[in-house]
C-alpha cells in the first residue's frame, strides 16, 4: 500500500534519513523499531508531508506522493498519530475526536456512525465523551489520539510511540485495540521503542539505526533471532 524508495530527508543542513527502502503492506501491521535518535519520527514526519524529501520517493497504490503536502497525505488516507498525542486539552474528548474529521465532507449521521465505532473500540472514551481531554490519563489520551486518527477515515494509520510512558496494562489494552482494528482490515505502521511489544504485534518489522534500515523480517522471526534479542532486548 505504501512503497518507499531511497528516502532521504532531514532538517536543513542536517541529513537524518539515508536512503530508506520499505514496503508497508495493505492489511498488515508494520513496525518500525530502533533506538533513540535513529530517525523513526523523522520518517513519520516525511511520510505525513510535514518535512520535504531531499531525494527518493514514496508511492501509494500507483500514486507518487513524494511531494504531497500534509493535507494531501491526509486526503489520501495516510494519517499520522503523533508522538506526544497533541490533543486540545481544554476541549471535550468528543470535540477532539471530531477534529479528526474536520477535512471530510460527510453528513452528521456518518460522523455519528464513525464516532460510535471509535467508542466501541475505546469504551472509556464514550463514558467520558464530555470531559476535557486534559483530564484523561496518559493511556486514555493515547486512545483519544488514535480515535481522532480513526475519525479521519484512514487507509493507513501511522502511530508514533504507542506505549511511551504507559503502564503495561494500558499498553495491553491498546495492543488489543490495534489487533481488533487490523482484523477489520486497517493497515497500521507502528513506531515503537518497546521492541518486544512491536515485534509481537506486527506482521513485518524494519529495524532502523542512524537513519538507515539495517534489518527487516517477520516480527516472529526477528523476535526469535538471538542477534536481535541481544542488541535490542537486552537478553543474552
Ligand atoms: P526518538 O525515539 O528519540 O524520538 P527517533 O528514532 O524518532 O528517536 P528522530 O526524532 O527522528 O529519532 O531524530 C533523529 C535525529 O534527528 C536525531 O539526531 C535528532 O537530534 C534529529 N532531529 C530531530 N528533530 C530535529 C529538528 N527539528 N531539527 C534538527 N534535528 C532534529
Amino acid at each position: 500500500m505504501l512503497e518507499l524508495n531511497g528516502i532521504c530527508a532531514g532538517y536543513g543542513e542536517i541529513q537524518v534519513l539515508w536512503g530508506i527502502d520499505m514496503a508497508v503492506r495493505s492489511g498488515e501491521i508494520t513496525a518500525l523499531i530502533g533506538s533513540n535518535g535513529a530517525g523513526k519520527t523523522t520518517l513519520m514526519r516525511a511520510l505525513s508531508g510535514l518535512i520535504p524529501l531531499t531525494s527518493g520517493k514514496y508511492v501509494s497504490e500507483g500514486v507518487d506522493l513524494s511531494k504531497a503536502s500534509a493535507a494531501q497525505m491526509l486526503a489520501h488516507g495516510i494519517v499520522h498519530v503523533p508522538e506526544g498525542r497533541r490533543l486540545f486539552g481544554a476541549m471535550s474528548i468528543e470535540d477532539n475526536l471530531l477534529m479528526g474529521a474536520y477535512s471530510r465532507s460527510v453528513s452528521r449521521s456518518e460522523l455519528n456512525r464513525d464516532l460510535d465505532r471509535v467508542y466501541t473500540t475505546f469504551p472509556k472514551l464514550r463514558e467520558r465523551r464530555n470531559q476535557a481531554a486534559a483530564t484523561l490519563s496518559g493511556g486514555e489520551q493515547q486512545m483519544c489520539a488514535i480515535g481522532r486518527g480513526l475519525m479521519s477515515a484512514p487507509r493507513l494509520l501511522m502511530i508514533d510511540e504507542l506505549s511511551l510512558g504507559l503502564s503495561p496494562l494500558l499498553v495491553e489494552q491498546l495492543v488489543a485495540a490495534l489487533r481488533q482494528l487490523n482484523s477489520e482490515g486497517m493497515s497500521i505502521l507502528l513506531v515503537e521503542q518497546d521492541v518486544t511489544t512491536a515485534l509481537d504485534l506486527c506482521h513485518h518489522a524494519y529495524i532502523m539505526d542512524m537513519g538507515r534500515i539495517v534489518r527487516t523480517g517477520q516480527g516472529a522471526e526477528l523476535l526469535a533471532d538471538p542477534i536481535i534479542r541481544d542488541a535490542y532486548l537486552g537478553v543474552l
